[in-house]
């Protein structure tokens, strides 16, 4: 299944170019995209046009967002070689830990991003982001996958600089969630996904997951080692290769054969 959030909060399952609306069976839960059980007669919903309906975030309120720095080797390269992070010189999770990232930094496509800072270098992140379904603590990579709701794609937008992760990363609406939630049962292997980012029609970002240092299981493992994970928890993964400034007037197209396509417009903040 496919679990959109749209316009004024609807909640819709998506088929094809349709979106189906969804609303009324999720009886008023907190995080809509996860109480809903299987349709068997979706096609008799409203239905809308995908092209014409606005895309919000999947999760409306995680608890938290959790990220993977340096996850890829190719990207850990590129930053080495490009030194736009000072400061920043520890190239693997074990020693560099997750962060965290501010839930009000989080929007949907439809939203874009304001983009603050324009004398500073500020990245496009394409990623992979897992979405936890079940309540979790210590849990072990072998079990890990049964805790995951979902996955989707997600943009980490990125102020490169020497302060913390978690601040520059956190700026309202530098957290980019869509295009919608792919239900875990449509994606037996998380980690043979193709994803890509284009910016302004131009390929910048294409990578597949088999790359991840670090698996989505193990991922999982790691951080309920520290928290308990609960339902509606966004887990971005890390970012491949080929990061690269965006400014205001942008359009950046992240996209993943699995998991859809999500066009999100750059402008300046107000
Ligand atoms: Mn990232």
């Amino acid at each position: 299944m496919r679990i959109c959030r749209f316009n004024d909060d609807r909640v819709g399952i998506v088929r094809g170019d349709k979106v189906f609306d969804v609303t009324s069976e999720t009886n008023g839960a907190a995080e809509p995209a996860l109480a809903l059980g299987e349709f068997l007669d979706v096609e008799k919903r409203k239905a809308l046009p995908l092209a014409e309906v606005r895309l919000l975030s999947p999760l409306r309120a995680p608890g938290k967002i959790l990220a993977a720095p340096v996850n890829y080797k190719a990207h850990i390269a590129e930053m080495q070689k490009n030194n736009v992070s000072p400061g920043f010189n520890i190239w693997d999770i074990e020693k560099a830990g997750l962060f965290l990232k501010a839930t009000s930094s989080l929007v949907g496509p439809s939203e874009g991003i304001a983009q603050r800072f324009l004398d500073r270098r500020t990245d496009h992140e394409v990623e992979l982001v897992v979405i936890i379904g079940k309540k979790t603590s210590k849990v072990d990579r072998e079990t890990a996958l049964q805790y995951v709701a979902g996955y989707c794609l997600g943009l980490d937008v990125t102020v490169r600089g020497s302060e913390d992760r978690s601040f520059r990363k956190s700026i309202d609406t530098y957290t980019v969630l869509g295009p919608w939630l792919t239900t875990a049962d449509e994606i037996p292997d998380p980690g043979k996904l193709r994803i890509r980012l284009e910016q302004n029609g131009e390929l910048r970002q294409d990578a597949s997951t088999s790359d991840l240092l670090w698996d989505v299981a193990r991922l999982i493992e790691f951080a309920s080692s520290f928290y308990t994970l609960h339902p509606g928890d966004v887990f971005f993964t890390g970012t491949p290769q080929g990061v690269s400034p965006i400014r205001p007037g942008d359009r950046l197209r992240a996209s993943s054969d699995a998991l859809g396509t999500m066009l999100v417009e750059v402008r300046e903040a107000s």
